[in-house]
């Protein structure tokens, strides 16, 4: 039985974004070996756009085979050995996972928590460090996607450097969408992932590791525990040597190529002006349509947008009538927020004006046959109201 032709149903949820038609026509392209001297082309220029849109020079700068996660995993075990003091900011899902993830690597893990939709307080985490001045790495979460808060990095830098442990970001849902900039804010080691803001299909982890991490790796007294991820054995593959470690997901990083060469035209600052314009006027709309917006306006990702769904309007059955009715989707709210909040994806290509207005006018209808009135046409006006501001 031939695979059924997926029905087009319009990505606006936390992940994954909707792919352009590029990016899939490329998957396709003929296979080659992923040792073919054309195909060593195709990796140097993916490490030299990855480098562009990261806004790095670090030489150590590929993309892991494997999601988001395997990015998060392949940088904590290559960083942590048993016993190795590590600090964590736990504002949401992403923190939380990180903190399993290290201690799995055996590291000793301490929490600094913020309430879910609120970015984790610097003067909290510089207190945290003063009392453990041996923590080795301070991981972080720069775009929370189950709460959709923003973590300022600044702050954060300048107290994790100045006790001289290494910062580690999750950018999976900036990266591609508003600045990460991993070389002017001096950050350690960044990853992300390709369905977020990148706009390609799951399946690579984009990653980045600085000199002094570098370093640091090359001070280890033990084995990585994880022969996959060993950074060592990828730096030789990516690398000069081109020494075979693993089978690289040759088509996927034909997406990932493509979906970056993409973004390379855009333009940066244009493609994070793209993301903040229509989070903007999808917040004016969603907030003409009666909802609150969960987090504060300075902290408000321009890539994810979380909103409180309307007394006596049920999560399920609005998701489910999106989806069939409407063919889109939206994600509801993971821990604290289920039943409570949504979760609306602007990522990449999904980032367009024409999906802020259908999605607004799906709402509308919906919330109007289920007896909640608002109006449509008030809502397309704010919204129009902020193109023509900026425009
Ligand atoms: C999606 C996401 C991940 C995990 O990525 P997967 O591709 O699902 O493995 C990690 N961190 C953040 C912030 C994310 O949004």
């Amino acid at each position: 039985m031939k695979l059924e032709k997926p029905a087009e149903v319009l990505l606006m949820g936390p992940g994954p974004s909707p792919v352009h038609n590029r990016v899939l026509k490329a998957i396709g392209q003929h296979t080659i070996g992923h040792l073919d001297p054309d195909f060593l082309k195709i990796m140097n220029r993916a490490m030299d756009l990855l480098r562009f849109i990261f806004e790095t020079k670090n030489q150590t700068t590929f993309p892991v085979s494997g999601t988001g996660s395997a990015g998060m995993e392949a940088a904590l075990v290559n960083m942590l050995e048993p016993g190795d003091k590590v600090l964590i900011g736990v504002n949401g899902v992403f923190g939380q996972r990180m903190v399993d993830v290290a201690s799995r690597c055996g590291a000793e893990v301490i929490e600094v928590n913020a309430e879910w939709g609120r970015p984790v307080d610097s003067g909290e985490l510089e207190k945290k460090l003063a009392a453990h001045t041996d923590v080795k790495l301070v991981g972080i979460v720069h775009a929370e996607t189950s709460t959709g808060a923003q973590q300022p990095l600044e702050p954060v830098v300048e107290a994790v450097h100045k006790y001289d442990a290494l910062l580690l970001v999750d950018a999976v849902t900036s990266l591609g969408g508003l600045p990460v900039a991993v070389d002017r804010r001096d950050l350690d080691i960044v990853y992300s992932g390709n369905q977020k803001c990148l706009g390609a299909p799951p399946g690579l982890a984009p990653i980045t590791f600085g000199r002094r991490a570098m370093q640091k790796f090359e001070q280890r007294k033990s084995k990585v525990q994880s022969w996959y991820l060993d950074l060592s054995f990828l730096t030789r593959y990516w690398g000069e040597e081109r020494f075979y470690h693993h089978t690289a997901p040759i088509n996927m990083i034909y997406a990932l190529y493509e979906a970056l060469a993409m973004i390379e035209e855009e333009g940066l600052e244009e493609r994070f002006y793209r993301h903040r314009l229509n989070s903007g006027a999808l917040v004016a709309g969603l907030k003409a349509l009666g909802m609150k917006p969960v987090v504060e306006d300075q902290y408000r990702l321009p890539s994810l947008i979380t909103v409180w769904i309307p007394e006596n309007i049920e999560d399920a059955e609005v998701r489910s009538r999106l989806r069939t009715e409407h063919l889109i989707e939206i994600g509801g709210g993971l821990g604290p927020f289920k039943g409570k909040a949504w979760r609306i994806g602007l990522m990449g290509n999904g980032s367009q004006r024409e999906n802020v207005e259908r999605l607004l006018r799906a709402l509308s209808d919906i919330f109007n046959q289920l007896g909640h009135r608002c109006s449509l046409e008030e809502a397309l006006s704010e919204a129009a109201s902020l193109y023509q501001q900026q425009e």
